[in-house]
């Protein structure tokens, strides 16, 4: 592994430098003269430099992992929720509609689709269920992209998100008016490519 011997030279140095820069340093129990010391503490402390300097460039290049198939999921973030009455997007903290007036429910992100709450977080359920049910760990984000859209589900369109890890704001079309969709993502079919819902594949 050259980027773990990379760091362990790194550290070398830095222990060597360290040990030499206190050699100079502390001259008098080492009953070294002045000249010797002084010359003996700054090789030291350019060695220390040096490692210090490996160190830094060895760890800028700490080779970047794959993120694994469960990682925590990572869209954009966002700043804005739709009015769920006349569409006006809003601040996350605005808790009165500028435009209509009216007061914002709890856990809106869209303007369009289900209203019922429990009707939304019902159907995402039973989509995560039957997909559990098939060996799916995962689901893409599939939002309808368009005015209605809030920024949260634009952003988190074509993610891939966990079934059994609540992302930011809610599951895809779990929220009351979101009219996004998970699409299940099934292991052997290696991404959220192809048309996983459909075809029912044999488990690796
Ligand atoms: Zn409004
Ligand atoms: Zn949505």
């Amino acid at each position: 592994m050259r980027y773990r011997s990379r760091i362990v030279a790194a550290g070398l140095f830095v222990v060597a430098g360290g040990l030499l820069a206190g050699a100079g340093f502390f001259a008098d129990a080492l009953t070294l003269d002045l000249a010797h010391a002084a010359a003996v503490g700054f090789l030291g402390l350019v060695i220390l430099a040096l490692g210090l300097l490996m160190l830094r460039r060895g760890l800028a290049e700490r080779p970047r992992k794959e993120r694994p198939a469960d990682a925590p999921p990572q869209p954009l973030p966002y700043y804005t929720r739709n009015c769920p009455f006349c569409g006006r997007r809003l601040g996350l903290k605005e808790e009165k509609c500028p435009q209509c007036r009216r007061k914002m429910p709890a856990g809106l992100t869209c303007s369009a689709g289900e209203p019922d709450a429990d009707a939304a977080r019902a159907s995402f359920a039973a989509a995560r269920e039957a997909a559990l049910a098939r060996g799916s760990a995962s689901y893409v984000w599939r939002a309808v992209q368009d005015e209605a859209t809030c920024e949260r589900c634009a952003n988190n369109d074509g993610h891939v998100f966990q079934w059994e890890r609540e992302p930011i704001g809610g599951h895809a079309g779990a929220r009351a008016r979101c009219r996004c969709r998970p699409e299940p993502v099934f292991p052997d079919k290696g991404g959220p490519r192809g048309s996983a819902a459909s075809s029912p594949t044999p488990r690796a």
